[in-house]
């Protein structure tokens, strides 16, 4: 049993709280809190926007993940899973690598939009639609680094490509268990650290539907949005409410973004179930 109480936080992440357990190990709680377009939508005082066993979740996933690609050799920060604790993971503390590594198979979200807005070419032969198919996979790195920090990233340039190759690695894990399940890998991010050797592992959260875009095969079509089993449901809302747009009028005007709205019961509930529905299919357990 970890007593949190009792460790160091080192860091309050927008959903994680990450603690030190010794030199070498941290622990990772993960909470109910979800975020949208880097903001956190979750008030914990007053329980405002919190999302029902969603920690839960993320942890089980990603201890499925993480110990999946540790038998195909891929290596990771995951160290264990107390029992009983289903929110906490122990890890390996590692020297994170700033970059976000970004897989796609079909153009939407972020890419989609630079798409239209001329910023991104696509690999030739892709469907050049809404959720049109990518004639290959696209690798579309996002850096970490705040603001004045971008010189942060030579020193690790030369990483890049072996953590490419760790992304495709894992692109095919995660299909393999999304085709068994029924269901289409849009997209996913991976984050990268050095553990004490200096081998670049897997970090962070891996297949959770945070970090992935799901579609159902059966409720696929181009040329619209597709219903995501995952975080999407709540970017879509944000965006059909108007608050995705005040965010960026702000941001652009150099303002606060405005507070995040109340989330409706029934997407609270409806977030809730998908999570856990995403649980079961890819793992074949029961939450
Ligand atoms: P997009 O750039 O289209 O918004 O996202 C591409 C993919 O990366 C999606 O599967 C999305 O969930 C994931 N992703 C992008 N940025 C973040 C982030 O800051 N946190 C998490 N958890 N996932 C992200």
């Amino acid at each position: 049993m970890i007593d949190v109480q009792q460790l160091r936080l080192y860091k309050t992440g927008k959903v994680r709280d990450i603690y030190e357990m010794d030199n070498d190990k941290l622990v990772l709680s993960h909470s109910d809190r979800i975020s949208a377009f880097d903001i956190v939508l979750t008030d914990e005082k007053t329980g405002k926007n919190a999302i029902p066993d969603k920690g839960s979740v993320l942890a089980r996933l990603s201890r499925y993940f993480f110990e999946k690609a540790e038998n195909a050799g891929i290596k990771t920060h995951f160290l264990e899973m107390p029992k009983g604790q289903e929110n906490i993971i122990v890890v390996k503390t590692t020297d994170v690598f700033p970059v976000e590594f970004i897989m796609r198979h079909y153009l939407y979200g972020s890419y989609y939009n630079a798409f239209r807005n001329g910023q991104m070419e696509l690999p030739p032969g892709s469907e050049r639609v809404l959720a049109g198919k990518l004639s290959e996979p696209v690798f579309t790195p996002t850096t970490k680094a705040e603001k004045g920090e971008h010189d942060v990233l030579l020193p690790y340039f030369r990483s890049m490509e072996e953590g490419k190759e760790i992304l495709y690695r894992i692109g095919d894990m995660l299909t393999e268990s999304c085709d068994k399940a029924g269901m289409i890998l849009c997209d996913f991010k991976i984050e990268l650290g050095y553990d004490k050797d200096g081998s670049l592992i897997v970090i962070d959260e891996l297949g959770t539907p945070d970090a992935c875009r799901f579609w159902p095969r059966e409720s696929y079509r181009t040329g619209q949005r597709v219903p995501s089993k995952d975080k999407q449901i709540v970017r879509d809302y944000l965006v059909d409410i108007g608050y995705k747009k005040a965010v960026d009028d702000a941001k652009s005007k150099g303002l606060q973004p405005p507070s995040p709205p109340e989330l409706p019961s029934w997407l609270v509930e409806k977030v809730r179930e998908t999570y856990i529905e995403i649980f079961e299919s890819l793992t074949g357990e029961r939450f």
